[in-house]
C-alpha cells in the first residue's frame, strides 16, 4: 500500500489514482496524516478493502508523507565508505541526531540554498507506525508503518561550526525534503535491501543499497527504542552512503538551480529545485 499527503490530506494511492482516506473511512481515519499513523493497524485493516482510487493523483499536490511527526531522528556514518569519505570512525552506537521538524519538506519543494556549503544525502527513511519500547531485531519491522525517500540536506559549515552538534546544520528551512509517499513494509521482495541514489542535474553522485547499511533498519529500531519510546509516525533518517560533494577534490556544493532527484527502489523518485 502507498499513503501520501495530497494538499494535506491523507489519501491511498492505487496506480494513477488516489482516494481520499476520510471520505472513504467515513471520518473514521484521517484527514491529516497524523491521525491516521495513530492508528495505523485498524488503518490498514480497513484500507485492505480499498481497490480502486476516486480522483486522478496530482503529484504536484503532493507533501511530505508525514506532517507533523513527534520525534525525527537521523543517523550520521551508517554507510561504511560514507564513514571513510567521511574520515570518521565507525561508531558502536547508532551516531544519533535529529533534523528539527520544521525542516521537512515535500517531495517536490524548492531547497532554499544559504552559503556556498549545501551538501546532499540520499536516503531511505523509516516511518513508525506502532509504539515502540525495547523491541526486539526480530519484532522490529512490526513496528514500521513504511519506507519513504529522503534528503538529508546539510549546511557543512553550520554542521562543523557547532562542535559536531549536527542538528542545527541539517535543520535549515527545506532541508529534509521526504517522499513523494510511504510503501508499506509486504510491498518489497526484501526491505532491508533497496537501491538508492540521486542525482544533480542528471549526474548521477550517489548510487548504492541499503544491504549496506552498518545498523539496518531491525537494528535501528531496537537500538533507538532501548533507550526512547518511538511513537507513530515518528520518522528515521537512516544515514546516507557515499558520495556527498563535501568529500569530493575539490568539494563541490549545491547552488541556486541545481535540481536533485533521489530515488530509492521500490519507492519513487523526488525531484527538488534548488533556489
Ligand atoms: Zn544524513
Amino acid at each position: 500500500m502507498r499513503v501520501a499527503n495530497s494538499a494535506g490530506r491523507a489519501v491511498i494511492v492505487i496506480g494513477e489514482t488516489a482516494g481520499d482516506i476520510a471520505t472513504a473511512s467515513e471520518g473514521r481515519f484521517g484527514p491529516d496524516m497524523m491521525s491516521v499513523f495513530d492508528n495505523w493497524d485498524e488503518f490498514c485493516a480497513f484500507a485492505a478493502n480499498i481497490t480502486e482510487g476516486t480522483d486522478a493523483l496530482d503529484m504536484s499536490s503532493l507533501q511530505r508523507p508525514v506532517s507533523a511527526p513527534q520525534q525525527v531522528f537521523a543517523i550520521g556514518l551508517n554507510y561504511r565508505q560514507h564513514a571513510e569519505e567521511a574520515g570518521m570512525e565507525v561508531p558502536e552506537v547508532p551516531a544519533t541526531f535529529t533534523k528539527f521538524a520544521s525542516s521537512l519538506s515535500g517531495p517536490f519543494d524548492d531547497i532554499p540554498i544559504v552559503g556556498t556549503a549545501v551538501d546532499w544525502e540520499v536516503e531511505l527513511v523509516a516511518v513508525v507506525g506502532r509504539q515502540a519500547d525495547n523491541v526486539s531485531v526480530d519484532d522490529a519491522w512490526s513496528h514500521i508503518a513504511g519506507l519513504t525517500v529522503g534528503q538529508d540536506i546539510s549546511d557543512r559549515k553550520l554542521q562543523m561550526a557547532a562542535g559536531r552538534q549536527f542538528s542545527l546544520g541539517k535543520s535549515r528551512r527545506g532541508f529534509g525534503p521526504m517522499g513523494p509517499w510511504i510503501v508499506t513494509p509486504d510491498e518489497f521482495d526484501n526491505p532491508d535491501d533497496l537501491a538508492l541514489g540521486c542525482s544533480i542535474d542528471g549526474e548521477v553522485v550517489q548510487d548504492a543499497r541499503s544491504s549496506d547499511l552498518i545498523f539496518d533498519i531491525p537494528t535501528l529500531i531496537a537500538e533507538l527504542s532501548s533507550v526512547l519510546t518511538l511513537y507513530p509516525g515518528d520518522v528515521i533518517f537512516t544515514g546516507t552512503p557515499s558520495g556527498v560533494g563535501m568529500a569530493r577534490t575539490p568539494p563541490r556544493a549545491l547552488a541556486p538551480g541545481n535540481v536533485i532527484e533521489t530515488w530509492v527502489e521500490g519507492i519513487g523518485t523526488m525531484r527538488n529545485t534548488c533556489v
